[in-house]
């Protein structure tokens, strides 16, 4: 079997949703199970809806919900336009059904003011319960025999509301007890969305589609898993940014890995474990360049395929933080007292350096920062520096390529650097900009090395 999994602009209006069916159905004898994210800028508007309920403005929430009515409603009947009465009925049914029900769920939040995380799972989930919908009622108009799974009943995670934790074994039991892939037939799920054991909607963070796609590929040992997106696969860098950025055609599940955590986009930064786990391939295709080969990610011997930088990612939103310890000095316990803060403060750490007497190391953004530096400053001397970026090169025995480094830092000539990290996987070598110079820095690089 394989699974196919769409982003939010892969569906973004009826056309893209049945080049979607095509490209699925066209491999229909490998047994497809297509997961889908939620139509384009759906999620970003739930969460709107969100941020208007808690400040009780109920115009703004309506107006929100309007939105997406305008956005999926004239999809539905584009896709139904010629279907059996039948179908374009249970279609609208369903369409009606989840709209009422995020109406009243709406009117409940904007009535107490108040969003929970698990409140907004159960808000954004509806993004790719409608989408799904979508898919599935423009699949029975054409008369794709498919079946509709609720991910729900068969991805169960943690109660980490917006960025719920896989129950990796109960997950793949249930998803094989629930999902029957066969030749001729499609299998059509929600990414993104999973539930706690006792059945509260979760999420598996922004992006958690693609590791969606990989949750069911393990579960069911799938031959391949493809992550359709709106680019020609990974890329030297994001194109967004670099305009001659190319693609990569192999590239080994530990690079892909490195450059999603490091800023990549383009795959979520947990994808690939799954994938790793069973040696799935994982290919990333263009949906409107469906015959374009794209990226194949896989596993590769140490040593074997290319060597040197793949591609260059970026990562906003940075804070440098100093740690000196006047008893630093012998002070065996020093690190372990840093980092248990950020461990129960559920912060994760991207870089790290020492000197003798202090430790550097670079956080992302995020609101349970200032308690921990609360934390810190009771044994620590603390110095932050907010408004970094970390650039990162990422390829296979990069430090064994002499002349990689000295590249590097001629193409960074006058851009302050306040760290460098090399080592650690020996296929990543980071390094923190101020972020006013991130842009500039990646154009230098692309350039020096890819150009
Ligand atoms: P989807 O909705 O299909 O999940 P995303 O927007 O999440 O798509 O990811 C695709 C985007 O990732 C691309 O449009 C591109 O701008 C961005 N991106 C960032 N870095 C890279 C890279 N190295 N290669 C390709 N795309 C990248
Ligand atoms: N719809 C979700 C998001 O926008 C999940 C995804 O697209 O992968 O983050
Ligand atoms: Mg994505």
């Amino acid at each position: 079997m394989i699974v196919l999994k769409f982003g939010g602009t892969s569906v973004g209006d009826a056309e893209l949703m049945n080049q979607v069916l095509d490209i699925a159905w066209a491999q229909k004898d490998r047994s497809p199970v297509l997961v889908s994210s939620a139509m384009a800028r759906t999620t970003d508007t739930l969460l709107r809806i969100g941020v208007a309920a808690l400040e009780g403005d109920e115009e703004q929430a309506k107006s929100e919900l309007q939105f997406l009515k305008d956005l999926h409603y004239p999809v539905l009947y584009a896709l139904t336009a010629r279907a059996t009465a039948t179908i374009a009925d249970q279609g609208k049914s369903g369409i009606d059904g989840l709209f009422e029900q995020l109406a009243s769920l709406m009117k409940g939040l904007v009535l107490v003011h108040e969003v929970s995380p698990r409140s907004q799972d159960a808000l954004v989930s509806f993004g790719e319960g409608l989408s799904t919908h979508l898919l599935w009622t423009a699949a029975q108009a054409r008369g794709i025999p498919s079946t509709l799974i609720d991910s729900r009943t068969c991805v169960v995670t943690d109660e980490n509301f917006t960025a719920a934790s896989l129950n990796k074994d109960e997950s793949y039991r249930r998803i094989k007890e629930f999902v029957h892939p066969q030749k001729d037939h499609l299998v059509i799920a929600q990414g993104f969305i999973g539930s706690t054991l006792s059945g509260i909607t979760t999420t598996l963070g922004r992006g958690g589609s693609d590791y969606s796609a990989t949750i069911f590929g393990a579960a069911l040992d799938a031959e391949e898993v493809q992550i359709w997106t709106d680019v020609t696969g990974i890329m030297t860098s994001d194109p967004r940014l670099i305009p001659a950025a190319r693609t990569i055609e192999e590239i080994s599940y530990e690079e892909a890995a490195e450059l999603a955590y490091f800023g990549a986009k383009v795959i979520h930064p947990s994808t690939i474990a799954p994938a790793i786990e069973k040696s799935i391939p994982v290919f990333v295709k263009n949906t409107k360049e469906p015959q374009a080969y794209g990226t194949r990610i896989h596993s590769r011997q140490p040593g074997t395929g290319p060597k040197g930088i793949q591609a260059i990612t970026s990562k906003k939103g940075i804070t440098i933080i100093t740690v000196k310890s006047s008893r630093m000095l012998n002070a065996y316990g020093f690190l372990q007292a840093i980092f248990s803060v950020f461990a129960a403060r559920k912060i994760p750490v991207d870089l790290v350096t020492t000197s003798e007497v202090s430790v550097s190391l670079t956080v992302e953004d995020t609101p349970a920062l200032a308690p921990a530096l609360q934390d810190l400053r009771e044994f620590s001397q603390v110095e932050i520096q907010p408004n970094h970026s970390i650039l990162s090169l990422v390829g296979a025995d990069l430090w064994k390529e002499g002349t990689l480094t000295s590249k590097v830092f001629s193409a960074l000539k006058g851009i302050p650097i306040r760290m460098i990290s090399l080592g650690g996987s020996d296929i990543n070598l980071s390094l923190a900009v101020p972020a006013q110079h991130l842009e500039e820095s990646v154009k230098r690089l692309h350039r020096e090395l890819f150009e």
